[in-house]
C-alpha cells in the first residue's frame, strides 16, 4: 500500500519535512496548515517541490469547528472553506482534512451536523476537492468513529466521507471491528499513530505522547485488518506528534517513521520483507581507542588474553572461553577515547539477516576490507553502533577468525597474565551489552532490535541517576545467549549515565573479583550503606555478605533466581561487569544501577 506522513510529524522547516519523507521512501504527504502557514513557499511552488521529490499531496489537514454551528457562523465557515479549496487546488490536492467540532458554539444535533456537512460538500466538489470527517477523540459532540461515520452517513454527499484516526479510536478504548461495517470507498483516509499506555487526560496524551505504530501498546495492526477488511485502499498515513520529534532532526525520524510502517505491514499481512533471523549469541564486541594501553590491563586483569592480530589492520583480539573483545586503534574510527563501535552476532544465516535489516531501511556498511577478509554482511543500529552478522568458526561459511592470525605463544585463555590461572571465576561469555542510545532515539533503538535483528523486548525500567533519571530496556534471543540493554540517560556524553558497558558472564564471581583484584584491577568501590541494607534484605550464609563487601559485589534475586556481579572502573566511555547469574535469573540487576550509577558519578573529577 502507499505509504504517507503528516507534516507535522516531523521537526525543521516544511522543505526540510518534505526532503526527510521523500529520503526515507514514503509516497506522500499530508500538508498540515501551519506549515504551509510558515513557508516562504507559495502553494505552487511546495507542489512543484514535492512532484520533484517524487511525492504526492495526499490530504490537507486540518479544517476545525465546521458543523452543527449558529446559522450565521456556518455561513462564515464556509466561506473559510471555500478559501481552502481555492488552496487545495493550488496545492494540487484533492482531499481536506475536517475534525469533529469542539467549538462552544456547537450543538448536539445530528441531523444539522449532517446538512452542515453535505453543504460543505457540495461546495467542495465544486472545486474538485473531497471532505473526510475525523471524530476527535476529545470532540464536543463527536467523539467515536461510530457516530462520526452515522452523520456522514446520514449526510449521504459523494464528496464526503469518513477519516479515521487509530489513536482517536482506540485511546479512546473503542471496538475497531465495527470499522468493516463501513463501505471501503467511504473511508476517505487514514491515520495511524500508537502510544504508551497511559492514565492521563486523551488531549494531552495526543499531543505529546503520540508514537509510532508498535513503539507504544495500542494494536494498531489489528485496527488496520479491520480498515483493509472493510474495502479501503488509500494510503497508510503517519500523524504522529510528540514532544521529542518535534526537537529531533527530521530525516532519523522520517526512517523511522516508515520501518514502522513497514513493519505494520508486515504485521497485517499486507508485505512480507524478508524474515527475521535471530541471533544465537554474540561473537565479539569490538572496542576502539586512540591508545589500547589502558583496556589493555584491564581486559588483561579481567582475565582475557591477547590471543591474534588482524592480517591488515590495527585490531587485536582479547579472548577468554566464548568472550572475544576485538581492540581496534584505527585512528579514522575512534571519536572520542575508548567506545563501544561495533558488535558481532552470530546467526544462522548472516546473509538473510543482512538483507532483511537492509529491507527495513537499516544503512549497510561499506566494506572497507582487505582482499582477503572475510566478506562480513553489517548495518549500523540507529545510534551508529555497527553490527555485524557473524557465522565463527562454522564450515562452509566465511569465518572472521581467519582474519586474526594467533599470535604466536598464545592459545585460548593463554597469555598476557591469564596464562597462570585456573578456570575458577574465568570469563565464559558475553553475558551483556548495555547500549547507552541517544535520548531522541530510545523508541527508535528498542524497535530496530525488535524487529529488525529479531530480538524479544523486556520491560522497561526507569533507575534514579543522581543527575536524571536512566531509563533502560532489554532486548534477548530466545535463549537468553544473546542479551542488550539499550537505555538513554540524561547528561553530556562523557557522563557516567551514557557510559556503555560489556558485562563477561562467569560461574563463580566471587573468584572472579579476587583474581581482579589480585591482577591489579580496581572494582568500582561501593559504599558500606549498601551492604549494610542488603544484609536487613536478604538472609545470607555466615560471612557471605561479608565477602561481597570485602570484593565490591552487587546482589540481586528475582523469583527464578540470584545475580551477583562487579564493576571495574571506566575507561573512556566504557566500563566492564563480571556477573554470575543462577537459578534463571533473568534481570540485569537494575535494584543496583543507581548505587552504580552514584558510585561512578562519585569519581568523576570535581564531585564528591
Ligand atoms: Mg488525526
Ligand atoms: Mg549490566
Amino acid at each position: 500500500m502507499r505509504t504517507s506522513i503528516a507534516t507535522v510529524s516531523l521537526s525543521g522547516s516544511l522543505t526540510e519535512k518534505l526532503t526527510a519523507a521523500a529520503s526515507a521512501g514514503f509516497d506522500g504527504v499530508e500538508i498540515f496548515e501551519n506549515d504551509l502557514l510558515a513557508s516562504p513557499l507559495t502553494p505552487e511552488e511546495i507542489r512543484a517541490r514535492t512532484a520533484d521529490l517524487g511525492l504526492t499531496v495526499d490530504l490537507y489537514q486540518p479544517m476545525r469547528d465546521i458543523e452543527a454551528v449558529p446559522p450565521k457562523e456556518f455561513e462564515r465557515n464556509l466561506r473559510r472553506a471555500e478559501h481552502k479549496f481555492r488552496l487545495m487546488n493550488r496545492l494540487g490536492t484533492d482531499t481536506v482534512l475536517v475534525c469533529s467540532s469542539v467549538s462552544p458554539l456547537a450543538v448536539d444535533d445530528d441531523a444539522l451536523a449532517a446538512e452542515h456537512l453535505h453543504r460543505l460538500a457540495e461546495s467542495a466538489q465544486e472545486h474538485g476537492v473531497r471532505v473526510a470527517y475525523e471524530a476527535l477523540a476529545w470532540g464536543r459532540h463527536v467523539s467515536t468513529y461510530e457516530h462520526a461515520w452515522r452523520i456522514v452517513e446520514a449526510a449521504g454527499h459523494p464528496a464526503l466521507g469518513t477519516c479515521l484516526d487509530s489513536f482517536h479510536i482506540l485511546a479512546r478504548g473503542c471496538d475497531p471491528k465495527g470499522i468493516e461495517a463501513i463501505p471501503g470507498e467511504k473511508i476517505f483516509f487514514l491515520q495511524l499513530a500508537d502510544a504508551p499506555l497511559m492514565a492521563m487526560d486523551v488531549l494531552q496524551w495526543s499531543r505529546h505522547y503520540r508514537c509510532f505504530p508498535g513503539q507504544g501498546g495500542l494494536d494498531v495492526t489489528g485496527l488496520v485488518r479491520h480498515v483493509i477488511n472493510a474495502g479501503y485502499t488509500g494510503p497508510l498515513s503517519l500523524e504522529v506528534f510528540n514532544d521529542v520529534f518535534r526537537q529531533a532532526d527530521a530525516g532519523p525520524t522520517a526512517v523511522d517513521a516508515r520501518r514502522s510502517l513497514m513493519l505494520l505491514q508486515e504485521a497485517a499481512g499486507i508485505a512480507a520483507p524478508p524474515a527475521p533471523v535471530q541471533p544465537t549469541g554474540f561473537a565479539f564486541a569490538e572496542l576502539t581507542t586512540p591508545d589500547a594501553g589502558a583496556v589493555s590491563s584491564l581486559l588483561g586483569a579481567l582475565g582475557l588474553a591477547r590471543t591474534a592480530r588482524h592480517r591488515s589492520k590495527p585490531v587485536e583480539l582479547w579472548q577468554r572461553g566464548d568472550a572475544r573483545i576485538l581492540v581496534t586503534t584505527d585512528p579514522v574510527r575512534h571519536r572520542d577515547g575508548l567506545a563501544l563501535a561495533a558488535l558481532g552476532l552470530e546467526s544462522p544465516d548472516p546473509v538473510g539477516a543482512a538483507a532483511r535489516a537492509e529491507s527495513l531501511l537499516a544503512p549497510v556498511l561499506p566494506r572497507h576490507r582487505a582482499p582477503q577478509d572475510a566478506p562480513l554482511d553489517a548495518v549500523a543500529a540507529p545510534d551508529g553502533v555497527e553490527i555485524f552478522f557473524c557465522a565463527t568458526d562454522r564450515a562452509g561459511l566465511p569465518n572472521w577468525r581467519e582474519d586474526f592470525p594467533p599470535l604466536t605463544g598464545a592459545g585460548d585463555g593463554a597469555g598476557d597474565g591469564a596464562a597462570d590461572r585456573d578456570s575458577r571465576g574465568a570469563v565464559l561469555r558475553i553475558d551483556h551489552l548495555a547500549l547507552t542510545q541517544p535520548w531522541h532515539q530510545f523508541d527508535e533503538a528498542a524497535l530496530f532490535h525488535r524487529t529488525v535483528l529479531g530480538l524479544r523486548p523486556q520491560e522497561s525500567v526507569d533507575v534514579a541517576d543522581p543527575y536524571g533519571l536512566l531509563r533502560s530496556r532489554a532486548v534477548t534471543n530466545d535463549d537468553g545467549r544473546v542479551r542488550i540493554a539499550l537505555g538513554i540517560g540524561a547528561g553530556p556524553a562523557d557522563d557516567a549515565g551514557r557510559a556503555q558497558h560489556i558485562a563477561l558472564a562467569t560461574d563463580d564471581v566471587v573468584a572472579a573479583a579476587r583474581d581482579f583484584q589480585d591482577a591489579g584491577g580496581r572494582p568500582l568501590p561501593v559504599p558500606p550503606n549498601y551492604y549494610d541494607d542488603l544484609a536487613a534484605r536478604f538472609e545470607f550464609a555466615p560471612g557471605e555478605a561479608e565477602t561481597y563487601r570485602e570484593l565490591g559485589i552487587l546482589y540481586d534475586r528475582d523469583e527464578h533466581g540470584t545475580f551477583r556481579h562487579f564493576y571495574t572502573e571506566t575507561v573512556g566511555r566504557v566500563f566492564f561487569e563480571v556477573v554470575q547469574r543462577d537459578g534463571g535469573y533473568r534481570g540485569y540487576g537494575a535494584q543496583n544501577a543507581p548505587v552504580r550509577l552514584a558510585a561512578q558519578h562519585a569519581l568523576r573529577p570535581g564531585r564528591r
